[in-house]
C-alpha cells in the first residue's frame, strides 16, 4: 500500500496498491509491455486532483526530466521539456535563457506534462497559445505519438486528453516562444502591482515577479493549506443569459469571449452566496478567494465534495447557473 496524502496538494487521504515512478520513455514502454489489466492513475505534481478515497490500483508518477532548445528562427524559439519537469521552474528557466512568453503562467503548481491536460491558464494567457506540439504514449499499445496543438483540441481548461483519462501519457511538451514579445499586463492586478513598484515598461521577469507576488497574496500555499487551486470553472454563458443576470446583478463581473459569449467569475458568484471563509468540518471556502476550496487539516475527499455540492446548490438557486468542478475527481 502506498500513502498518497503527500502526493496531492489538497492533502486528501488515499492509498494506492502500487506506485511506479517513470523516469524515461523507456520506463513507460517497459510498463506497457508488462502491464496487466490494472487501472492506472497518472500523477504529476498532484495539484489538480480530488482524491475521494476510492481504491486506486496503480499510480504512475511521471518524473521524466530534461529541457532544451529544439530550434529557432526569426519568428520563434522552440523549447522542449520533459513531462516531469516542475512547471514553475521551467517557466523561470525560459526567462533566464531570454525566451519570454510563459511569464503570465508563473507559480502555477504541477508539472510540464500536466499543463496541456487542462490547458492551464492565468492572467490572460492559456498554455495552448504557446504549445507547438507534444509527445504522448498510448498506454494501451506503447505507441509514441506526436500531437500538434490542433490535435490536442484545446479549449477553456480542457483538451482531448481530459476526455480519455489514463490513455495518453504525455512524455514531453514543445513550446513556441515568439521572438516579438508583447507584455500581457491588462489582466487582474498586474498593472497595479507594477505601478506600485514604479515600473512603467516591465521586462518579462518583472511581470513574472509581479504575478508571483500577487499569487502569494491571493492563493493558499499548498505546503501550508491544502487545495487544488480554483475548484470551479468560470461559467461561460450566451449574451442573453448574461444580460438577464446583469439586469438583476449590475455588479456581475463578465468577460467577453472570442466566440461572443461571456465568461462569469465563479468566485464572485460563490461570494454573493455568502460562502467566502465558511467551513463545513475540515473543508472550507478560502477566506481570500471564494473560488478556492481548502483542507483545514484532516478533511476527506467526501467532505470537500459535500461542501462543493452545497455551494453549487446555492449558486444554482440564486443565479440559475451550474458550476462545474475543475480538478480531476478520482
Ligand atoms: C494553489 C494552486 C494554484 C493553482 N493555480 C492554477 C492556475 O492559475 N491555473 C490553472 O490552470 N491551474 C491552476 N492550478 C491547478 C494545477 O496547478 C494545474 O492543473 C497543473 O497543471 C496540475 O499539474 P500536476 O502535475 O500537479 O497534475 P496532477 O494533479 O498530478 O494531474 C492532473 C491531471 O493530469 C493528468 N496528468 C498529469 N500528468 C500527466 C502526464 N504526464 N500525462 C498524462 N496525464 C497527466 C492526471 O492524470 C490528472 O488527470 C492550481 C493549483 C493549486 C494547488
Amino acid at each position: 500500500m502506498f500513502d498518497l496524502t503527500a502526493l496531492n496538494t489538497f492533502a486528501l487521504p488515499a492509498t494506492a496498491q502500487r506506485l511506479l515512478r517513470l523516469q524515461s520513455c523507456a520506463d513507460a514502454q517497459a510498463f506497457v509491455a508488462r502491464r496487466g489489466r490494472e487501472a492506472a492513475l497518472i500523477v504529476g505534481g498532484g495539484s489538480n486532483l480530488l482524491l475521494t478515497g476510492a481504491a486506486i490500483e496503480l499510480v504512475l508518477k511521471v518524473e521524466i526530466r530534461g529541457r532544451r532548445k529544439v530550434s529557432e528562427d526569426a519568428a520563434a524559439v522552440i523549447v522542449e521539456a520533459g513531462a516531469g519537469e516542475n512547471w514553475h521552474d521551467f517557466v523561470r528557466w525560459t526567462l533566464t535563457q531570454g525566451w519570454p512568453g510563459l511569464e503570465n503562467l508563473s507559480l502555477i503548481p504541477g508539472t510540464v506534462g500536466a499543463a496541456p491536460i487542462q490547458n492551464i491558464g492565468a492572467y490572460g494567457l492559456e498554455v495552448s497559445e504557446r504549445i507547438e506540439a507534444l509527445d504522448a504514449m498510448d498506454l494501451g499499445t506503447g505507441e509514441l505519438r506526436q500531437f500538434d496543438a490542433a490535435a490536442c483540441r484545446f479549449s477553456y481548461r480542457d483538451s482531448v486528453f481530459k476526455h480519455a483519462p489514463g490513455r495518453w501519457l504525455v512524455t514531453a511538451v514543445r513550446f513556441r516562444l515568439p521572438r516579438r514579445w508583447q507584455p500581457l499586463t491588462h489582466y487582474g492586478d498586474i498593472e497595479r502591482e507594477l505601478g506600485a513598484q514604479g515600473i512603467a515598461a516591465p521586462t518579462p521577469r518583472q511581470i513574472s515577479d509581479a504575478i508571483i507576488a500577487i499569487r502569494r497574496r491571493k492563493l493558499p500555499d499548498p505546503a501550508v493549506l491544502g487545495s487544488a487551486g480554483s475548484f470551479f470553472k468560470n461559467p461561460v454563458v450566451d449574451q442573453a443569459a448574461c444580460a438577464g443576470l446583469l439586469a438583476r446583478y449590475p455588479a456581475l463581473p463578465h468577460y467577453p469571449q472570442a466566440d461572443g459569449r461571456e465568461k462569469l467569475a465563479a468566485g464572485w458568484l460563490i461570494e454573493q452566496c455568502g460562502w467566502r471563509g465558511q467551513r463545513r468540518g475540515a473543508a472550507g471556502c478560502y477566506d481570500k478567494q471564494a473560488l478556492v476550496l481548502v483542507n483545514h487539516g484532516g478533511a476527506t475527499g467526501a467532505e470537500v465534495l459535500a461542501l462543493a455540492d452545497a455551494i453549487r446548490a446555492d449558486v444554482r438557486a440564486k443565479f440559475d447557473l451550474e458550476l462545474e468542478i475543475e480538478p480531476v475527481v478520482v
